[in-house]
């Protein structure tokens, strides 16, 4: 998937900005929106590009290789995208699409608490009452991505009046949404990153995207996680690349360790692609699980071997700028939910082999 020459060249310049919180978090969106990225995987007659699941992925990837702050705000835009897509909502899906596709608004994922509900590790956060045909929400979602200051929908899961969860999209200007001001990250910065509160929320049954989440999460899941895989897989490249392209002696003694790491990032990532187009990975989650790990760190292991292969040059703040980013970068692959450990220990209850050690 190549990238236009005027979003790779933006991308490059305004990486290290990204990641510190220099470029304004305002100006991502409509930079990728401008290349029609967001159109990608989505159906024609819905307004997107066609294409599938995995064109995402490659995407996500590309853009991940220069800015893994970039891959994850589309990260977050898109999974709310293909909420909408996988909704049986067509009213929200049919008014909100347009201005998502355009950029004109964000749209941000809140359900890592879902995933972790579904999980069985938490207890859902935002609680719904009904009250005269409809529901008033209240509860926080301590990690949001993409809140953008301008405007954003964010998917939250909620345990129903009735205690059955379901997901519902939530405006920015809807009365006791509050916003806190972006967290204060080690990196990523610019990714209008915030927790979220509700309180006394109002919010119809047209703004519910899924009216039955343990049935609706499951299905989503691996685009939601193929979405998150497609950062691993764009780090994993870019580091792969450099160390290949070190000059001096360490390049060749690593020559072995690099050739099996792109072995095994190759290996997922078809492995990704064909369950994917399958369809297997609804019924078969564990699969989609070891991918999840394997790449996270084969991610992990080549920005360690850029680090061996470009040596010192590393440790310098200026010639070491994109090296210590990706180094930042990577220390996210593995926190985000659902989190390695979190799926080490879904294989393990499984009495399935956990990655690479077992
Ligand atoms: C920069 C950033 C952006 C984020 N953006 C979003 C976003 O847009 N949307 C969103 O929904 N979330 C987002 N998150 C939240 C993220 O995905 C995690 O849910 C969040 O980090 C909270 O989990 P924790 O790591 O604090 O886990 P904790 O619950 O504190 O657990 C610590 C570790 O143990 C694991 N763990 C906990 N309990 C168990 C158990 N019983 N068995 C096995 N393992 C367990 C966890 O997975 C984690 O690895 C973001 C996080 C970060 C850091």
């Amino acid at each position: 998937m190549a990238l236009s020459p005027i979003l790779a060249g933006w991308l490059d310049a305004s990486a290290a900005g990204l990641d510190a919180g220099a470029v304004a978090p305002s100006e991502l969106l409509p930079r990728l929106a401008a290349a029609d990225l967001f159109r990608i995987g989505a159906p024609a007659s819905l307004g997107g590009a066609g294409g599938g699941t995995f064109d995402v992925v490659e995407t996500i990837a590309a853009v991940s290789e220069r800015s893994l702050a970039a891959g994850f705000v589309f990260w977050g835009h898109r999974a709310y995208v293909e909420y909408l897509l996988q909704s049986p909502n067509a009213a929200l899906r049919d008014r909100l699409l347009p201005d998502l596709f355009a950029g004109r608004v964000a749209g941000a994922t809140g359900l890592s608490n879902a995933m972790k509900f579904l999980a069985g590790l938490e207890e859902l956060q935002v609680s719904a009452r009904a009250e005269g045909g409809r529901l008033r929400l209240d509860g926080k979602l301590p990690w949001v991505t993409n809140l953008r200051a301008e405007g954003f929908h964010v998917a939250a899961a909620v345990s129903g009046p009735d205690g059955r969860p379901f997901v519902a999209s939530v405006a920015h200007d809807r009365a006791g949404v509050i916003r806190s001001p972006d967290l204060d990250l080690m990196a990523l910065r610019s990714t209008s990153t915030a927790a979220l509160r509700f309180e006394d929320v109002n919010v119809g049954p047209d703004e519910v995207i899924a009216p039955d989440a343990l049935d609706w999460c499951p299905k989503v899941r691996p685009a939601f996680l193929g979405f998150q895989i497609g950062m691993s897989i764009g780090l994993a490249r870019r580091s792969l690349a450099e160390a290949r392209s070190a000059a001096g002696a360490g390049r060749h003694a690593l020559g072995t360790e690099l050739d099996a790491t792109a072995e095994r990032l190759q290996a997922g990532t078809d492995a990704l692609r064909k369950g994917l187009a399958e369809g297997a990975f609804v019924a078969r989650p564990a699969e989609l699980f070891r991918i999840r790990i394997a790449l996270a760190e084969a991610a992990n292991d080549a920005v360690g071997l850029e680090l061996q292969a470009s040596g010192g040059k590393c440790y310098l703040a200026g010639p070491g700028e994109g090296f210590a980013r990706r180094w930042r970068e990577a220390a996210f692959l593995p926190v985000i939910t659902p989190s390695l450990v979190q799926l080490k220990a879904a294989l393990a209850a499984q009495g399935e082999p956990t990655g690479r050690a077992a």
